[in-house]
């Protein structure tokens, strides 16, 4: 762990407690040569599934970019860091939970809808106005029922094989 305020490799534990239901554990951490302190996060590693997204693409979950859109949504309202990180913990417990190795990426957004509407109400709605907005689910089912009623019509690399 290098400290952020100078690069020093060398930095010690002044602090350790369990957060996020003893999902997390929280260091305070002291940098051995320029004595800033900071503080991380840590958990244990373990598979996230992979996104199916509109599109039929897989990406590997992102968690930077979920707690960025997390963020996003409660700017300016009272809810603190550690009750974020909590937040974000149960919805990737969830994901965990259903056992999948793929899920679709609006399954992965109603979950972390649900989380988000126990967390702040303002937060959940500015969410789902956001995602729901960038998906349209009926266009989607739509699209596939065509592709699967007419082969043909996707592509037609078929004809070569
Ligand atoms: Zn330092």
């Amino acid at each position: 762990m290098h400290c952020p305020f100078c690069g020093a490799s060398d930095t010690k534990v002044v602090d350790s407690r369990l957060v996020a239901e003893g999902q997390q554990v929280r260091r305070r951490r002291e940098c051995v040569k320029c004595h800033e302190r900071f503080t991380t996060f840590e958990e244990a590693e373990l598979v996230m599934p992979r996104v199916i997204k509109g599109d039929g693409t897989r990406q590997p979950f992102d968690e930077a970019k979920l707690r960025g859109g997390i963020q996003r949504a409660l700017e300016k309202r009272p809810v603190g860091i550690e009750a974020v990180e909590a937040c974000i913990t149960r919805i990737k417990l969830k994901l965990r939970a259903t056992g999948e190795r793929e899920l679709p990426s609006r399954e992965v957004g109603e979950v972390v809808m649900e989380e988000l509407r126990k967390l702040d109400q303002v937060a959940y709605v500015r969410f789902a106005s956001v995602y729901r907005s960038f998906q349209d689910i009926n266009e989607f089912k739509e699209e596939i029922e065509r592709l699967s009623a007419n082969p043909e019509a996707n592509g037609g690399s078929q004809a070569d094989s």
